[in-house]
């Protein structure tokens, strides 16, 4: 079996030992003569899933009882549309970073079905930088401020999070569990899974439980949260294969020192890149120091074929998803939890050599 170096952003890289997991159970889970995929969702086996997942998570991240940890579909693109849905009231506002693509596509959807404030913008500088507290000036009567903590295309993420006396709300679909966070500084966190949690089609949303009240007659069930919160995700047929993954993911993240150990794992693997891209004139990192990512490392070449050729030869020799995004160009690491230090350093390898034979 070969097994390549997988840097894709997402769908991404699963971890083996979850992979082999499943695989394991995939025809007969905890004795029910049935896969995952077989079991009703209303069945007492597929309940210590759903449970399963969700203490993970609160255990994982600290989550107290004062929020609510829901499994919904429509990946995080749908949070982009539910978050002013339900916790923007009628006639207020919401504050918005631009930070990027996410965040832009975030703000496009909030200025749909109301009104939503812009607080700053990177556009004019490429999406390279974070911006510093003091260039923050949250409206104090905002519903809330949104934020993408990592952006997964420009490669750059919130060291620190905003201080804010309005309601905090972050996408952390590219980094969750790749750092602790205190989510009592939240009103709601969301992530897409396809990153860090597990398969795509589902999205994670940690709410806080007063939030859940907040939002007007006029919203369609399927897209009020309180319908979630109340039917503990099982409102409707939840995507019962990927909430099945997400437990194993915790599991393994758990059994593997929990999400300070993959801080530092992360860091680690995110310097090897970084190191190598500063102490070279051939690799060139676009963006601000202080805002890299450690999860979406993206550096250019001297020309654009040069990166196409790196991209192909990268891919011969076993290491997949280096293309950056179609709208920036470049190359893209991603680096999430199940890439292993191993395929990091591979990758390393392989940027030296093809350095040296083309530098
Ligand atoms: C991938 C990603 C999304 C979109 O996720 P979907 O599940 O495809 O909707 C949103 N925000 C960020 C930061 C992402 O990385």
């Amino acid at each position: 079996m070969a097994r390549v170096h997988n840097f894709s952003a997402g769908p991404a890289a699963m971890p083996l030992a979850v992979l082999e997991k499943a695989r394991a159970e995939m025809l007969d889970l905890a004795d029910s003569g049935m896969s995952v995929m077989e079991l009703s969702h209303r069945s007492r086996e597929f309940q210590a899933i759903i449970d399963g997942a969700e203490s993970g998570i609160r255990r994982l991240l600290g989550v107290s009882d004062n929020y609510a940890v829901l499994f919904l579909q429509g990946g995080a693109s749908l949070q982009f549309a539910m978050i002013p849905m339900n916790l923007r009231r009628p006639g207020k506002s919401a504050d918005y970073v631009d930070t990027g693509s996410w965040a832009s596509k975030a703000i496009k959807e909030a200025k749909l079905t109301g009104a939503a404030k812009v607080l700053w913008s990177g556009k004019g500088d490429n999406y390279t930088k974070i911006p510093k507290a003091e260039e923050l000036k949250i409206s104090p009567d905002a519903e809330y401020l949104h934020i993408c903590s990592n952006e997964t295309i420009g490669g750059i993420r919130w060291m620190q999070f905003p201080e804010t006396k309005v309601p905090l709300i972050a996408d952390m679909s590219s980094e969750i569990f790749s750092r602790p966070v205190d989510v009592n500084k939240f009103g709601l966190i969301y992530a897409g899974a396809q990153k860090n949690l597990g398969p795509s089609g589902l999205a994670v949303v940690i709410i806080r439980k007063d939030l859940v009240e907040r939002t007007a007659g006029s919203v369609p069930v399927f897209m009020r949260y309180s319908t979630h919160v109340n039917s503990g995700s099982l409102y409707n047929t939840p995507n019962t294969w990927a909430v099945y993954m997400v437990k194993l993911v915790c599991e393994w993240v758990e059994s593997n020192g929990g999400v300070a150990a993959f801080e530092k794992k992360s860091g680690e693997k995110a310097a090897l890149l970084y190191d190598l891209i500063d102490g070279s004139e051939f690799w060139r990192s676009p963006v601000e120091k202080e805002s890299r990512s450690v999860m979406n490392v993206v550096w250019r070449l001297s020309k654009e074929e040069l990166e196409e050729e790196f991209v192909k030869q990268a891919k011969e020799a076993g290491f997949i998803g280096l293309k950056g995004h179609r709208s920036v160009g470049g190359i893209r690491a991603s680096i999430y939890n199940a890439v292993t230090l191993e395929s990091v350093e591979a990758l390393a390898a392989f940027m030296k050599d093809f350095e040296q034979k083309n530098g």
